[in-house]
């Protein structure tokens, strides 16, 4: 009954894998959850053990997650890659935030990876690095600045 009221308060959006993730209508393999987050493993990892955590309210991307919900969700982040490296023994991890398709995001209900990395992995991040041309950099710096 509890259960149901607290899904009832929820974001769903009906379409969303993650959603129904959540709901249980999709089955993963769970590693945390509380009343406002869900962890659970990556079904197509980098390394074995990659991990994503979700807010359980439905919101698009990083920008649509209220303040309140971002300050838990980063302490949780925290938490799981704590658990992870203890349990794994990497000697590190990244934290990743895909924000809109353009950024390779694929399902557009806001989440972060944590990927487990040990040496010689050969998993790549890694951009090409651009260059600025000259004092291109602090134009862009007050550009930015502007709307802060
Ligand atoms: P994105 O590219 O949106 O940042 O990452 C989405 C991630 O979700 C991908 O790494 C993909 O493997 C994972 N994923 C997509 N569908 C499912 C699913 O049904 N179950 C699980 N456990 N992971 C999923
Ligand atoms: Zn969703």
């Amino acid at each position: 009954m509890q259960e149901q009221l607290q899904e009832q308060r929820l974001r769903v959006d009906e379409n969303c894998v993650f959603c129904k993730i959540i709901k249980g209508e999709i089955p993963c393999a769970k590693i945390y959850d509380d009343d406002r987050l869900l962890s659970f493993l990556d079904i197509a990892p980098a390394n074995k053990g990659h991990a994503l955590i979700v807010t359980k309210n439905h919101y698009d991307t990083l920008l649509d997650v209220p303040e309140e919900e971002l300050s838990i969700l980063l302490k949780t982040v925290k938490k799981i890659s704590r658990a992870m490296s203890s349990a794994l023994g990497n000697e590190g991890f990244n934290i990743l935030m895909n924000n809109e398709k353009v950024a390779g995001q694929l399902v557009p209900h806001a989440h972060i990876h944590i990927i487990p990395r040990f040496s010689n992995d050969g998993i790549k991040l890694n951009w090409k690095p651009n260059k600025y041309k000259e004092k291109e950099i602090n134009e862009y710096k007050e550009n930015i600045k502007k709307f802060l």
